[in-house]
């Protein structure tokens, strides 16, 4: 049954305030009314949950007029968990106080009046003199307890996008009910934030791995911790009490190995105690899942909202054989497949690290749209608590990463989203005129990916299998296309943009001693710079990067000679 709620300017309804709302909810009632105002023209009147109960009422938060709707019912609402209820004349929308009613409107907003945000400047919001809604009622109670994707629009100062879209990190704000947040802002590799080399090691060498091959305790920025040390486990406990106390935001401290994937830089603490341990448990996990869960027990009395958490990476990807860890212990392994349910094992709460673009080449395309379902799917099969997916993050990006974000936003919210639905509906929206041509760009790069039955890599060199000459002549034709039909600047800076990944292709497929490539590559730096991409590369700086562009004398240099190219995940 469709219900009304807005035509010609008018509407019954009225918006009902619960009671003790928090200051979460008062956000997302205003949130409904300003995205509603927007969509009609009509501004909801207000009124107290004291007032006297009457026909068309929507109601935020719980109360007595919520309470109406027989289908509520007695629920109980995790963090982010929520009711809708959409009948003839109330529609009710109550979760929990923290994030679960500000996601239960935005729910409303997205799925029943047509609104998106599909990047942090551009959110459609159809205009309506009469606006209808379908009937229905449902509790939901999201599939995954993290969600984040890194990408540019991560914007810092501004996580409206991610809160809209319902990713709980970025967003770790008393207004918006908070998040997922990691205390001291340290995400991985921490060790030495507890225990440094400079602080300790010359008056307390034996806090630091003793290494069989070299005879001693070891020094740098690779070293790892004596985790059979008690002096070790007191200052670990003691500042991750300290950053929970300094963060009252925080819910997460994580405890994990430095970074190193190479053998010789790999130092773990061979020392009798923490081998016996290791050697226990079959793998060198070992000594830290004993650590970590002793730092667990710890802080639980204190902090009981509070976890830790440890990465499962590189030399301790292997799963022990008998230790398990405390519930307030969050495992993040850093790789996916079978090993996940031996993990499972281990803990229950497991954090996927994902990495989808190539960190070496950001403006090479890596069309993985047909991996993207099933690889979220296969992750929840794999039963995990939280995806961390990391994009291209540190520029404005080309490569429709602007689709990609909003695809990886929608799947981790609902990873029973389907991506055929998704990509034409945010390509007509955000190219408009321009979309037909650059939808078939799309169709021909999953094709070949198809063909080949393989994804894009992260890591890759030029050239790449799914791109050959053929491609790139189809690609330019769709391309002058797309620019010819872009319907405003604004489109036709859009398709610019995202035409400097072909355009990157080309001059690195082209032959060096062509005499026109200097001028292209000039031409393609300042297009760069004038469509606001401040990177073609991780970290590296233009400036940099169209040096090693200029001199580039063939096929596969590039990404060797680019200045801090060739380094591997592990240094993410
Ligand atoms: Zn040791």
């Amino acid at each position: 049954m469709k219900i009304r709620l807005a035509d010609g300017g008018k509407t019954l309804w009225t918006l009902v305030l619960g009671t003790e709302l928090s200051e979460t909810e008062r956000f997302a009632a205003e949130e409904l009314i300003s995205h509603f105002r927007e969509m009609t023209g009509i501004t909801l009147r207000t009124k107290a949950d004291t007032s006297p109960c009457t026909p068309y009422e929507i109601c935020i938060g719980h109360g007595r007029h919520a309470t109406l709707a027989a289908d509520i019912g007695d629920a109980e609402f995790g963090l982010e968990d929520f009711a809708l209820s959409i009948h003839a004349d109330r529609i009710v929308i109550v979760g929990n106080r923290c994030r679960g009613t500000l996601y239960g409107v935005y729910e409303f907003l997205e799925e029943d009046l047509g609104i998106r945000w599909y990047t942090p400047d551009f959110t459609h919001i159809p205009c309506r003199s009469r606006v209808e809604v379908e009937e229905r009622s449902c509790v939901i109670r999201p599939a995954l307890e993290y969600r984040e994707t890194l990408c540019v629009h991560q914007g810092f100062g501004d996580p409206i996008w991610y809160v809209r879209n319902r990713l709980n990190r970025a967003m770790a704000t008393p207004l918006f009910g908070g998040g997922v947040q990691w205390a001291g802002k340290q995400f991985c590799h921490t060790f030495h934030s507890f225990v440094s080399p400079e602080e300790y090691y010359d008056e307390h060498p034996e806090y630091f791995a003793w290494r069989e091959d070299k005879g001693c305790r070891v020094t740098g920025r690779r070293a790892q911790l004596c985790l059979t040390n008690p002096d070790v486990l007191d200052i670990v406990i003691g500042k991750t009490k300290q950053w929970l106390r300094d963060n009252p935001g925080a819910n997460i401290v994580s405890i994990s190995q430095m970074d190193a994937t190479k053998p010789e830089d790999i130092l773990y603490c061979q020392c009798p105690s923490c081998k016996a341990l290791d050697e226990q448990e079959g793998t060198q996990a070992g000594s830290i899942l004993h650590f970590v869960n002793a730092v667990a027990d710890a802080i639980r009395d204190e902090f009981p909202y509070a976890s830790v958490d440890t990465i499962a990476y590189s030399y301790t990807t292997k799963p022990p054989k008998h230790v398990k860890v405390r519930d307030n212990v969050i495992l993040r392994p850093c790789f996916n497949g079978d090993l996940l349910d031996e993990w499972y094992k281990v803990g229950k709460r497991l954090f996927i690290w994902d990495y989808v673009t190539n960190f070496r080449h950001y403006t090479l395309p890596f069309p993985n749209y047909d991996y993207i379902e099933s690889h979220i799917r296969g992750l929840m099969k794999h039963k995990v608590r939280g995806i961390f997916i990391q994009s291209t993050y540190d520029t404005r990006g080309t490569d429709f990463n602007e689709l990609k974000c909003w695809l990886y936003a929608k799947l981790l919210w609902n990873p029973e989203k389907e991506i055929s639905n998704l990509i034409p509906e945010f390509m007509t929206a955000y190219f408009e005129t321009a979309a037909p041509p650059l939808m078939q760009y799309l169709d021909l790069l999953r094709e070949r990916i198809r063909m080949a039955g393989k994804p894009p890599a992260c890591f890759v060199n030029l050239p790449v299998f799914y791109i050959d000459n053929d491609v790139l002549r189809t690609a330019d034709e769709l391309f002058d296309r797309a620019e010819k039909l872009a319907c405003s600047e604004e489109i036709l800076a859009r398709v610019r943009r995202m035409r400097l990944s072909v355009r990157f292709v080309e001059l690195m497929y082209m032959d060096p001693a062509d005499p026109r490539r200097p001028e292209m590559v000039d031409a393609y730096f300042d297009d760069l710079a004038e469509l606001g991409v401040d990177r073609i590369s991780e970290r590296n700086e233009l400036v940099d990067a169209k040096e090693m562009v200029l001199n580039f004398t063939g096929l596969y240099e590039l990404s060797e000679a680019l200045p801090g190219a060739g380094y591997s995940p592990d240094q993410i």
